[in-house]
């Protein structure tokens, strides 16, 4: 509840924010909104995150403080932000469960509650519970919290064009635009800078793009040596999900890619009504109805032996329910 995570803060004098492995915008700029928010009620925060922040993001106010969490200075609290299971807290997971109290603030509807206490509410992006939280707190987001929360907002919208898009998204944007926000600024470092290596991994998924059920799923897989091959890093491969989604005849799109550890790393998109989260909770992930991930432990080669069927399944399922309805 929104109550308890601002008695929380209220209460006690020292966090530690953190962010989900893999950070998106949501997380980052959720972060450090809080983070700017805890500093002028005059607490003590810092930032972990198990993975650095992508190149996108370092623009953002105070970015560069955001530490691995091998780095950190004691601290009495810790507030997962944006992060839908204990698992997405990386190897930040040990410092949740070391502190004295817990929060867990998000906005995925597969969220366990897994804090001591908890704020999880669906909501377009967790940015939008920070943002309630910040007001509540008695404070009026300034031009950097502004840029922040925007970060979080847009990014977790699509640019305010996905279904979780809602009235209370644009009454909280009004109120960033009045207080300073540089929306063509913030939108060209967010949306309009791109890197070799990102296009050409575009165009290397393109080119891999695979079609199943009659074009209605869109399947991608691109290896660790795909990668090294055109000097590109795991950032560099954000948008093939989107752009694999995009295809008009496709409802379902899946986009695996070996990450360093040798495990796979899962993406999946729904465009209508298949809920791909279900797909991603069996394999132990999470995520939104249309917006869900997993990480399977295994090969690239097993990973689409074991999700393919199970994303037919899904497809089939629709088809039924559509040709009942
Ligand atoms: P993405 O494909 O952009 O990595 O993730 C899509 C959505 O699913 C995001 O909201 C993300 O937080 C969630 N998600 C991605 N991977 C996982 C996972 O392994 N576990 C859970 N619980 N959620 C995930
Ligand atoms: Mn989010």
């Amino acid at each position: 509840m929104r109550k308890t995570a601002v008695e929380f803060i209220r209460e006690f004098d020292d966090f530690l924010l953190i962010a989900h492995v893999s950070p998106d915008g949501d997380t980052l700029g959720s972060c450090l909104a809080l983070y700017c928010a805890l500093l002028k009620l005059g607490k003590r925060a810092q930032i972990a995150c198990a993975d650095p922040v992508p190149k996108t993001y370092r623009f953002l106010p105070h970015a560069d403080r955001i530490a691995a969490p091998e780095d950190t200075a004691p601290f009495s609290c810790a507030i997962a932000v944006d992060c839908a299971d204990l698992l997405r807290t990386g190897r930040c997971a040990p410092l949740l469960s070391g502190a004295q109290h817990t929060l867990n603030i998000d906005h995925h509807g597969t969220n366990p509650n897994f804090g001591e206490s908890n704020y999880v509410e669906i909501a377009a992006a967790t940015g939008e519970l920070v943002y309630h939280i910040i007001r509540e707190l008695g404070l009026n987001p300034d031009e950097e919290m502004a840029a922040c929360l925007y970060a979080a907002l847009a990014t977790d919208t699509g640019n305010f064009s996905y279904r979780n898009t809602t009235p209370d998204t644009f009454r909280i944007m009004a109120e960033l635009l009045e207080s300073g926000l540089d929306l063509p600024a913030l939108n060209q470092r967010l949306f309009r800078t791109t890197s070799l290596p990102r296009l050409r991994i575009n165009a290397l998924a393109i080119d891999r793009l695979e079609l199943y059920c009659n074009n209605r799923l869109g399947f991608c897989t691109l290896s660790l040596a795909d990668l090294a091959s055109l000097g590109a890093t795991r950032e560099d491969c954000e948008s093939v999900i989107d752009i694999i989604r995009d295809i008009d005849t496709v409802e379902v799109a899946a986009f695996l890619r070996e990450g360093m550890d040798g495990a796979v790393r899962v993406s999946m998109r729904g465009k209508t009504s298949a809920d791909v989260s279900r797909v991603a909770q069996r394999f132990g992930g999470g995520g939104h109805r249309l917006a869900a991930g997993c990480t399977i432990r295994t090969t690239l080669e097993e990973a689409r032996a074991l999700l393919l069927p199970e994303l037919e399944a899904l497809l089939e399922g629709e088809g039924n329910a559509w040709k009942e309805s």
